[in-house]
């Protein structure tokens, strides 16, 4: 069915603990990358607004800090269980606004419940320590220190499109666990499936106000949620570009900033090629590629690289390629200027004598996967993350080349190295500068029990879940001078 404006559904703000329309009477249009339709309207907030979300969350924190991690888990546990009700219209919603296929998005939500009821476990069993002054020079055993950790206050959680669920609760979850109010900008395109997952947790009682949804552009609004001076911590999770704005606005915050990336998958002369195609394929195609932790280049030892290419061309032509409904791996990118800015990537390296190996094909913006070979670094798609289905093959003569061009990028996420030889994968593992190193597989963000991070260009502080409560609460040392 066609929608028109009648039956789109114009979604409130969950504001200081109510569902309100915005006093701006602004609303922005959510269109579908899929079914090039307005699916839905949500609010463009007022600053007054976000000024009455933040001072509504400051005082319920107070009290929220007050309770035990039991009763604070309680809530999270309950607001996994109604997810886990909801799971089929959260993941239609995510499949229609943000156009991950249906299998896909629904992994994502269970991943999200799974996620929430181990934040609350790890919360239970984290603790603090306590210290005797006798261990410093000249220091007293009558010195006793107390570290506990205490919640920071207001966390403003931003996040990205291309995970609204998981990437928004992995910030919200340890936040509440830690004790903190939270402000939730959904990006824009990820609103309603960011709405939706808000009403369950609405729905388990939370305490009025400690929680509100922002909804409004990031252009209009980012900056004053930023600088708001009722924000005490700032996890954001998006583009380097979004990132550095953000760290050059806020001040004297903590901050966590998980961006962008430009994953190499290094294969050396003595890889398994079977293993490695099938784990570049997925890694660089699945969701068409618009996931931070995709395989964005491959560098190949030249010895392997025909066999290479030979294999994975097939496999990628393999690929389901349409619609989101149809549970496609390659769906049609979040909108029309993300496809230009892909085809100009390949466009690039085509005129400047990159093999095309298969793909180059478009509709609107559903874009073959596209494998180029004989890239080379004066070519754009060598260095600049498309953030869609397109993959450079990048030939090396040596394991040191490999390095040195996976090390010349500005970013840090993570790097794949495909080889048998475990003193190599090593070898490699240690010279490359990126958060995580994947031996034999993909790069990708979970487990969420492991430490994720990016450094260079791709992030700053650590997330997965024991680390996310860490960087949401801080020390808080009392000394007790017996006697
Ligand atoms: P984006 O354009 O940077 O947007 C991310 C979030 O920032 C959205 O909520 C956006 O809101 C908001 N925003 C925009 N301008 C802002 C401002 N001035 N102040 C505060 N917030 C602002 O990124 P995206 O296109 O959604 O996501 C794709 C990028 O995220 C890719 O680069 C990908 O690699 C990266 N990513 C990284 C990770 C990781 O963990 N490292 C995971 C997933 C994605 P609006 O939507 O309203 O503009």
């Amino acid at each position: 069915m066609k929608a028109n404006d009648q039956e789109v559904k114009v979604y409130p703000a969950y504001i200081a603990g109510e569902w309100r329309f915005s006093e701006s009477q602004e609303t922005i249009a959510i269109t579908s990358p899929w079914k090039a339709d307005v699916i839905g309207r949500v609010q463009a907030l007022t600053q007054d607004e976000v000024d009455q979300s933040i001072a509504a969350s400051k005082a319920a924190q107070r009290v929220w800090a007050d309770l035990s991690l039991g009763e604070r888990g309680d809530y999270l546990n309950q607001w996994a269980s109604e997810l886990e009700k909801d799971k089929e219209a959260i993941a239609t919603a995510v499949m229609n606004e943000v156009g991950k296929n249906y299998n896909d998005a629904e992994k994502e939500v269970t991943r999200t419940v799974d996620l929430i009821r181990y934040t609350v476990q790890e919360a239970l069993h984290m603790h603090g320590e306590s210290v005797r002054g006798d261990g410093f020079p000249g220091g007293s055993k009558d010195k006793l220190g107390i570290i506990e950790r205490v919640p920071l206050g207001v966390v403003l959680a931003i996040a990205p499109f291309n995970y609204p669920v998981n990437l928004a609760a992995s910030k919200i979850a340890p936040a509440l666990m830690a004790g903190n109010g939270v402000i939730f900008k959904p990006a824009t395109q990820g609103s309603i499936s960011g709405i939706k997952m808000i009403g369950a947790l609405d729905r388990t009682g939370l305490p009025a106000g400690l929680l509100s949804l922002i909804t409004g552009r990031g252009s209009v609004i980012g900056d004053y949620l930023t600088e708001h001076p009722g924000i005490n911590m700032i996890s954001f999770t998006g583009s380097t570009k979004t990132g550095k704005h953000l760290s050059q606005k806020s001040i004297m915050i903590p901050l966590v900033l998980e961006l962008g990336g430009k994953d190499p998958a290094i294969v050396c002369e003595d890889a398994d090629l079977d293993l490695t195609t099938q784990n570049i394929v997925s890694g660089a195609f699945s969701y068409s590629g618009q996931r931070c932790t995709a395989v964005k280049r491959v560098l190949v030892d030249d010895k392997v690289a025909d066999q290479l290419v030979a294999q994975l061309k097939p496999a990628v032509e393999a690929l389901a390629v349409g619609s989101p409904v149809d549970d496609s791996t390659v769906v049609p990118l979040i909108d029309e200027k993300a496809a230009d800015f892909v085809q100009g990537l390949i466009d690039d390296a085509l005129a400047k004598g990159a093999t095309l190996i298969t793909g180059n094909q478009r509709q609107g913006n559903l874009l073959a996967p596209t494998l180029l070979d004989n890239v080379t670094e004066d070519m754009d798609v060598a260095w600049i993350e498309p953030f869609g289905p397109v993959l450079p093959i990048i030939r090396v003569q040596t394991t040191d080349a490999a390095i040195a061009i996976a090390n010349k990028s500005n970013f840090g996420l993570q790097a794949s190295v495909f080889t048998q030889d475990i003193d190599k994968a090593l070898e490699i593992a240690n010279a490359v500068e990126v958060g995580t190193v994947q031996v034999n597989g993909r790069p990708e963000r979970g487990p969420d029990n492991f430490p994720f991070l990016g450094v260079k260009s791709s992030g700053m502080g650590t997330q997965g879940v024991h680390n996310s409560i860490l960087s949401m609460s801080r020390e808080k040392l009392t000394v007790m001078n017996l006697r």
